[in-house]
């Protein structure tokens, strides 16, 4: 086993070989411009492009001329809302979405309120599911654009998607999701979904880094866009620029094999998941899942560990390679923004630990950090004196602290 496991699938996934390899080529001898016109080297290019857009296409729905090749989903995302934004600016400047969306979701967002826009986030439950009669009852004759994502980075909760498209759908609302995390995890179809733009990137789905797509749908409506890239006009006008030829056969290869793995993938990580979390309850009392119990990502179990302290259950998992609850900003410790969205306090928050499984996780992994947790956690708690006063059943809350007796 290497060390430390890699159990962090939703920050990124390993290159996959047979990815690798499809993308060799396209740094050696097929380096053509797929915009060259006149050659053969632009025409393999060009030829390598197209069988990516429709690869992509096969993993989503949607024809492959619906596909905008991007430099990832922080791209696509910054696309398709400034880009709708901008684009209906006439029919109406009111956008809605939720406060557990990704960053290249939100600061977007932020940045058109600056510029005169209004933003709506729908409020979440204790899970991080939103609720349709409120997304219904936020939609106004203004609203251009509603943006939810597929699934959650950070607690795996997953979106109903096809009925939040078919409300999109009834009241002439586009619907754009934020797919990277639900991509190649989970089935996904634009058309079944009612689903106008869907942002994905190449590294979340065993690809490179750096390449990513916007599906853009073209009938039904017929979605445009302001470019948010001048130049060549590629890309149908819509993202100028060179296209990364090799990244894009490779994201293409990375879709052809998700979809070809997904169904056996799914029922395999689940269970890998469900072993983890199985052995993590019967070793410990007092932990809580994060996310919703059914509705979430086959890989991601993201738990809160009570009555131990955020830097020391960090420092105990050294051989595991996972995210913690608290983004470390420069300054300070902040705990995540999704969990305080969704109601878990500060102190629950500050010992929450993301476990991502992914592709190449194993049964002896997930045995392995399991055990590790479980002793890593323990340790901790023996230490603790809030532990030992809740386990004798004193209330916390009943508690007078003295501050000059610390
Ligand atoms: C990783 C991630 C992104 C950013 O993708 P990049 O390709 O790294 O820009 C956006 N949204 C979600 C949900 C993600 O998990």
């Amino acid at each position: 086993m290497k060390n430390p496991i890699y159990l962090d699938y939703q920050a990124t996934t390993p290159l996959d070989e047979r990815v690798l390899e499809a993308m060799l080529p396209y740094f050696r001898e097929k380096f053509g411009n797929s915009a060259s016109r006149n050659h053969a080297y632009g025409w393999e290019a060009e030829k390598a492009v197209d069988q990516a857009r429709a690869q992509v296409a096969g993993l989503v729905g949607g024809d492959a001329k619906e596909i905008v090749f991007t430099s990832g989903a922080t791209e696509a995302n910054n696309l398709a809302i400034k880009g709708v934004a901008e684009m209906y600016r006439e029919k109406g400047r009111h956008l809605i979405s939720a406060p557990t969306e990704h960053k290249a979701v939100l600061d977007p967002l932020k940045r058109l309120e600056q510029e005169g826009c209004e933003v709506t986030l729908l409020p979440v439950d204790r899970y991080g599911a939103i609720r349709l009669e409120e997304l219904a009852r936020a939609i106004r004759p203004d609203t251009v654009l509603v943006s939810l994502m597929a699934a959650n980075n950070e607690i795996g909760t997953l979106h109903p998607l096809a009925a939040i498209g078919k409300l999109c759908k009834e009241r002439g609302v586009l619907f754009h999701t934020d797919a990277t995390q639900g991509v190649g995890k989970i089935p996904l179809d634009v058309d079944a979904m009612g689903i106008d733009l869907l942002s994905l990137s190449g590294h979340k789905v065993y690809g490179p880094k750096g390449v990513g797509a916007l599906y853009v749908r073209r009938r039904n409506p017929r979605v445009r866009l302001s470019p948010q890239l001048d130049g060549g006009g590629h890309e149908r006008g819509m993202r100028s620029g060179t296209l990364n030829v090799p990244g894009i056969v490779g994201l293409g290869c990375a879709c052809a094999l998700a979809r070809a793995e997904l169904a056996s993938e799914t029922v395999r990580l689940t269970a890998l998941r469900e072993r983890l979390w199985s052995q993590l309850r019967a070793g410990l009392d007092e932990i809580h899942l994060n996310g919703h119990p059914t509705e979430r990502l086959p890989g991601n179990l993201n738990v809160s560990f009570a009555y131990v302290e955020g830097e020391g259950l960090m420092m105990g998992m050294s051989e595991l390679a996972v995210s913690s609850g608290s983004a470390c900003t420069s300054a300070s410790l902040e705990p995540s923004y999704v969990l305080k969205a969704i109601g878990v306090g500060d102190d629950l928050a500050h010992t929450s630990i993301r476990f991502g499984i992914g592709r190449f996780t194993t049964e002896a992994e997930v045995d392995f950090a399991a055990q590790r947790v479980v002793a890593a956690v323990q340790r901790l708690r023996a230490m603790s004196p809030l532990y030992e006063m809740a386990k004798e059943g004193i209330d916390m809350k009943s508690v007078k602290w003295s501050p000059t007796e610390h």
